[in-house]
């Protein structure tokens, strides 16, 4: 192979590992913040005063058929340190399947009480399906993943190149010698044509 083709192949795989690791992080830092609201958000009881489905038009990339989303929004009413506070949230994320949404909307009717989970430090962030399920962490699952898929492509060919890029030695004096060179750069002894 060709020392220009190899240089090639080893910047394409540096770009990949580098998009591969910075969506591995991303991936880290959504989970990380998912867990730590699970596991240190302060919960509070609160009133449901609003519940539905609304959905809209993800337009994709280009010029195919869009597709319908949706997403499930509920308002809540509840006191922290005496102070009352009516915030809207949503589910966090949007799905193709409207039967989905409307199974999390009719958990949560107007009217009934729920423990939620809101932000210590900003009472206004508010989680209502905080759990360990997958709509909850798909941002970290999707991001990781792709993170992941980059990272290997960013390997294989790294080994692909180093494969066929494996330089080959002079027959009468063992120096390295590079595809496609015909004399030897030591010892200028022909080498044979086959690369
Ligand atoms: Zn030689």
């Amino acid at each position: 192979m060709p020392p220009i083709l190899r240089k090639i192949l080893r910047i394409f795989a540096g770009i990949f590992a580098l998009m591969g690791l910075i969506f591995l992080a991303v991936g880290i830092w959504t989970g990380e913040r998912q867990y730590t609201i699970l596991k240190s958000w302060p919960t509070v009881e609160a009133e449901v005063t609003k519940s539905e489905v609304r959905q809209h038009l993800d337009s994709g990339s280009g010029s195919s058929a869009s597709t319908v989303m949706y997403q499930t929004f509920v308002e809540f009413r509840y006191t922290v340190n005496g102070k009352e506070y009516l915030t809207p949230s949503d589910a966090g994320y949007s799905t193709s399947s409207y039967p989905q949404m409307k199974r999390l909307a009719d958990k949560f009717p107007p009217g009934t009480r729920h423990a939620i989970k809101y932000n210590p430090v900003d009472p206004n962030d508010i989680y209502f399906n905080a759990e360990y399920s997958f709509g909850f962490f798909l941002l970290p699952v999707v991001f990781g993943g792709v993170g992941l898929i980059f990272c290997i492509v960013a390997i294989v060919v790294l080994v692909v190149a180093s494969r066929l890029g494996r330089t080959r030695q002079c027959p009468s004096c063992g120096g390295a010698v590079e595809a496609g060179q015909h004399f030897c750069p030591n010892c200028a002894a022909v080498l044979p044509t086959a690369a």
